[in-house]
């Protein structure tokens, strides 16, 4: 599988054309973006990790039975998915607060949560990925009722997965960001990625920040991070 034309160059991927129109090749860069795009850098060695990483939680929730776009890993940093129809909304899920929930809410982070909760941006990067909620989505015909539902019951599906792997690895799943697309057949598959970028990790005995914060909170170490989350995702 060849790249034809770039499509698209994004904050942290492009994506390219190929023979297949219905397939797309990812290449996931070093580049690091934050704060809506104020902040930018590079962290060594992320493209790659995360696109192992993705593909490798991909094809772990593909075994649980969540479809996704994950067709075949090329190399480190390129992968080949099934091209979609992305739904412009970002679907947060969050177990543990942290983040934006912590701060429009006015609450420490950490606090555990008796059960997971959801939330929607509209993925608009001119307004600033605005908080929605479904009816919102509705009347700006994001997605359809039925779609909602899907792409609702998916993330949880999603949460569950991953937190009970991430627990066995030592890692606890605070929240993280899925975006979703339609196959042409208007089927909906989990799309974009999972990675260090998308998600925050903490270490499960020492709270320890193992993910993007790193970078967003100017803390240092933000590629031993990606590398720790790496070794333990490969036991390597
Ligand atoms: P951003 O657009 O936010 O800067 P990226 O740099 O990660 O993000 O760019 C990747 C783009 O590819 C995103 O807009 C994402 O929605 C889109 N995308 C992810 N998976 C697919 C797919 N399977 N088919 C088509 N587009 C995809
Ligand atoms: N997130 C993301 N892309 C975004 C916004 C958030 O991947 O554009 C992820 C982020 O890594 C975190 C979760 O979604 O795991 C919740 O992020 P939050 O709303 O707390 O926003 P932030 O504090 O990153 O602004």
């Amino acid at each position: 599988m060849e790249k034809t034309m770039q499509l698209y160059e994004g904050k942290a991927k492009k994506v390219y054309a190929t023979s297949d129109e219905n397939l797309v090749i990812v290449s996931y860069k070093d580049d690091a973006t934050a704060l809506d795009g104020l902040k930018k850098g590079t962290i060594t060695g992320k493209g790659a990790i995360n696109n192992r990483m993705s593909n490798y939680l991909m094809q772990l929730l593909e075994k649980e039975g969540v479809p996704t776009h994950f067709v075949k890993e090329l190399n480190d940093r390129e992968t080949v998915v099934r091209k979609v129809s992305i739904v412009p909304l970002e679907v947060i899920i969050r177990n543990i607060s942290a983040g934006s929930f912590a701060k429009r809410y006015g609450v420490e982070e950490g606090i555990v949560f008796d059960e997971p909760t959801i939330e929607f941006s509209y993925k608009n990067d001119a307004l600033h990925d605005p908080l929605i909620n479904e009816y919102h989505a509705l009347a700006l015909k994001l997605a359809s009722r039925e779609e909602i539902e899907t792409i609702k019951a998916m993330a949880f599906k999603v949460n569950s997965v991953l937190k009970a792997f991430f627990l066995s690895i030592g890692v606890k799943l605070v929240d993280f960001k899925l975006e979703f697309g339609r196959l042409p057949d208007g089927s909906i598959v989990l799309a974009d990625e999972i990675s260090p970028d998308t998600c925050r990790f903490w270490d499960a005995k020492t709270n320890e920040k193992l993910d993007k914060d790193r970078f967003r909170r100017d803390m240092g170490g933000v590629e031993d991070a990606y590398q720790e989350m790496m070794h333990r995702v490969f036991g390597e």
